[in-house]
């Protein structure tokens, strides 16, 4: 009989278990602001956050959401680049110029390469593309905040 340790496929049950191991290595960064006009993904963002033990918030504009911002201190914000009125990287600008500013995160349907570092330059740590990977999408929000922590 051979048997290979440690060569069983990824199950739910271990996925599960990392999303636990990495909310227990990040205490204290847990709660998010998610800026996002569009009320399917505004729901999704949020619950899924919510799901992996986060305590998420939302706005849907920018105005809304740089007083939520202010009255929440949040350790990431989420930020949708496309929003209307005032707009994503105006939004970043404004948080970015607040006492102790939280991580932010930008959302984009057209995050190439000089969109990036438009987004970097207004104090974005990441950026990512719409449509989102659920899987990616979580990875990244603990992987940033796990940086902070
Ligand atoms: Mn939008």
């Amino acid at each position: 009989m051979h048997y290979e340790i440690g060569a069983q496929p990824p199950s739910a049950q271990n996925v599960l278990f990392s999303a636990q191991a990495a909310a227990q290595l990040a205490p204290r960064a847990r709660t998010v602001l998610i800026i996002e006009d569009d009320p399917l993904n505004r729901k999704l963002f949020r619950d899924l956050l919510r799901a992996k033990g986060y305590e998420a918030h939302a706005a849907p504009d920018g105005p809304s959401g740089l007083e939520l911002c202010r009255q929440l201190g949040p350790d990431l914000v989420l930020l949708d680049v496309q929003l209307p009125g005032l707009g994503g990287i105006e939004v970043a600008r404004a948080i970015s110029a607040h006492d102790a500013p939280p991580l932010m995160m930008a959302i984009s349907a057209f995050a190439g390469e000089a969109e990036a570092a438009r987004l970097r330059d207004a104090g974005c740590v990441d950026c990512l593309s719409k449509p989102v990977a659920i899987a990616d999408f979580l990875t990244r929000i603990d992987g940033a905040l796990m940086g902070a922590a």
